[in-house]
């Protein structure tokens, strides 16, 4: 079995080697399409400075992984922080919309009288 490579175990390598020029474009934009959404899918530390992290676009599947700079893992955490944040918010306005229109429409029911006491 000299000489064969197993697969097994290396699902998870990064496909840049070792010493591969950093990549200076922020981690959530995506080459291929220039989505903002790009997620990591595994990280880990690589030295004292560095992170292997693996990266998936949503919106193409692009998919690649690398050895970034410490700043650059910061940033990328900082955008990540900023998309958990704007979710956030907006499921906030949506449950908000949703419970007006349910109100309303409960209002509008009890007003035409379609809502007896024997419904409850
Ligand atoms: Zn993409």
């Amino acid at each position: 079995m000299h000489g064969e490579t197993s697969t097994a175990g290396a699902a998870r390598a990064v496909t840049s080697p070792p010493g591969a020029p950093a990549v200076t474009r922020p981690l959530h934009v995506c080459p291929a399409c220039a989505s903002k959404l790009v997620y990591p899918v595994w990280w880990q530390e690589h030295g004292r400075d560095h992170w292997s992290i693996e990266l998936r676009c949503p919106n193409c599947e692009w998919a690649d992984g690398g050895v970034f700079c410490q700043r650059q893992a910061d940033a990328f955490d900082h955008e990540l922080d900023r998309g958990t944040d704007a979710v956030a918010v907006d499921l906030d306005r949506l449950v908000r919309a949703n419970m007006t229109e349910v109100a309303d429409r409960f209002a509008h029911a009890l007003a035409a009288g379609a809502i007896l006491p024997e419904d409850f």
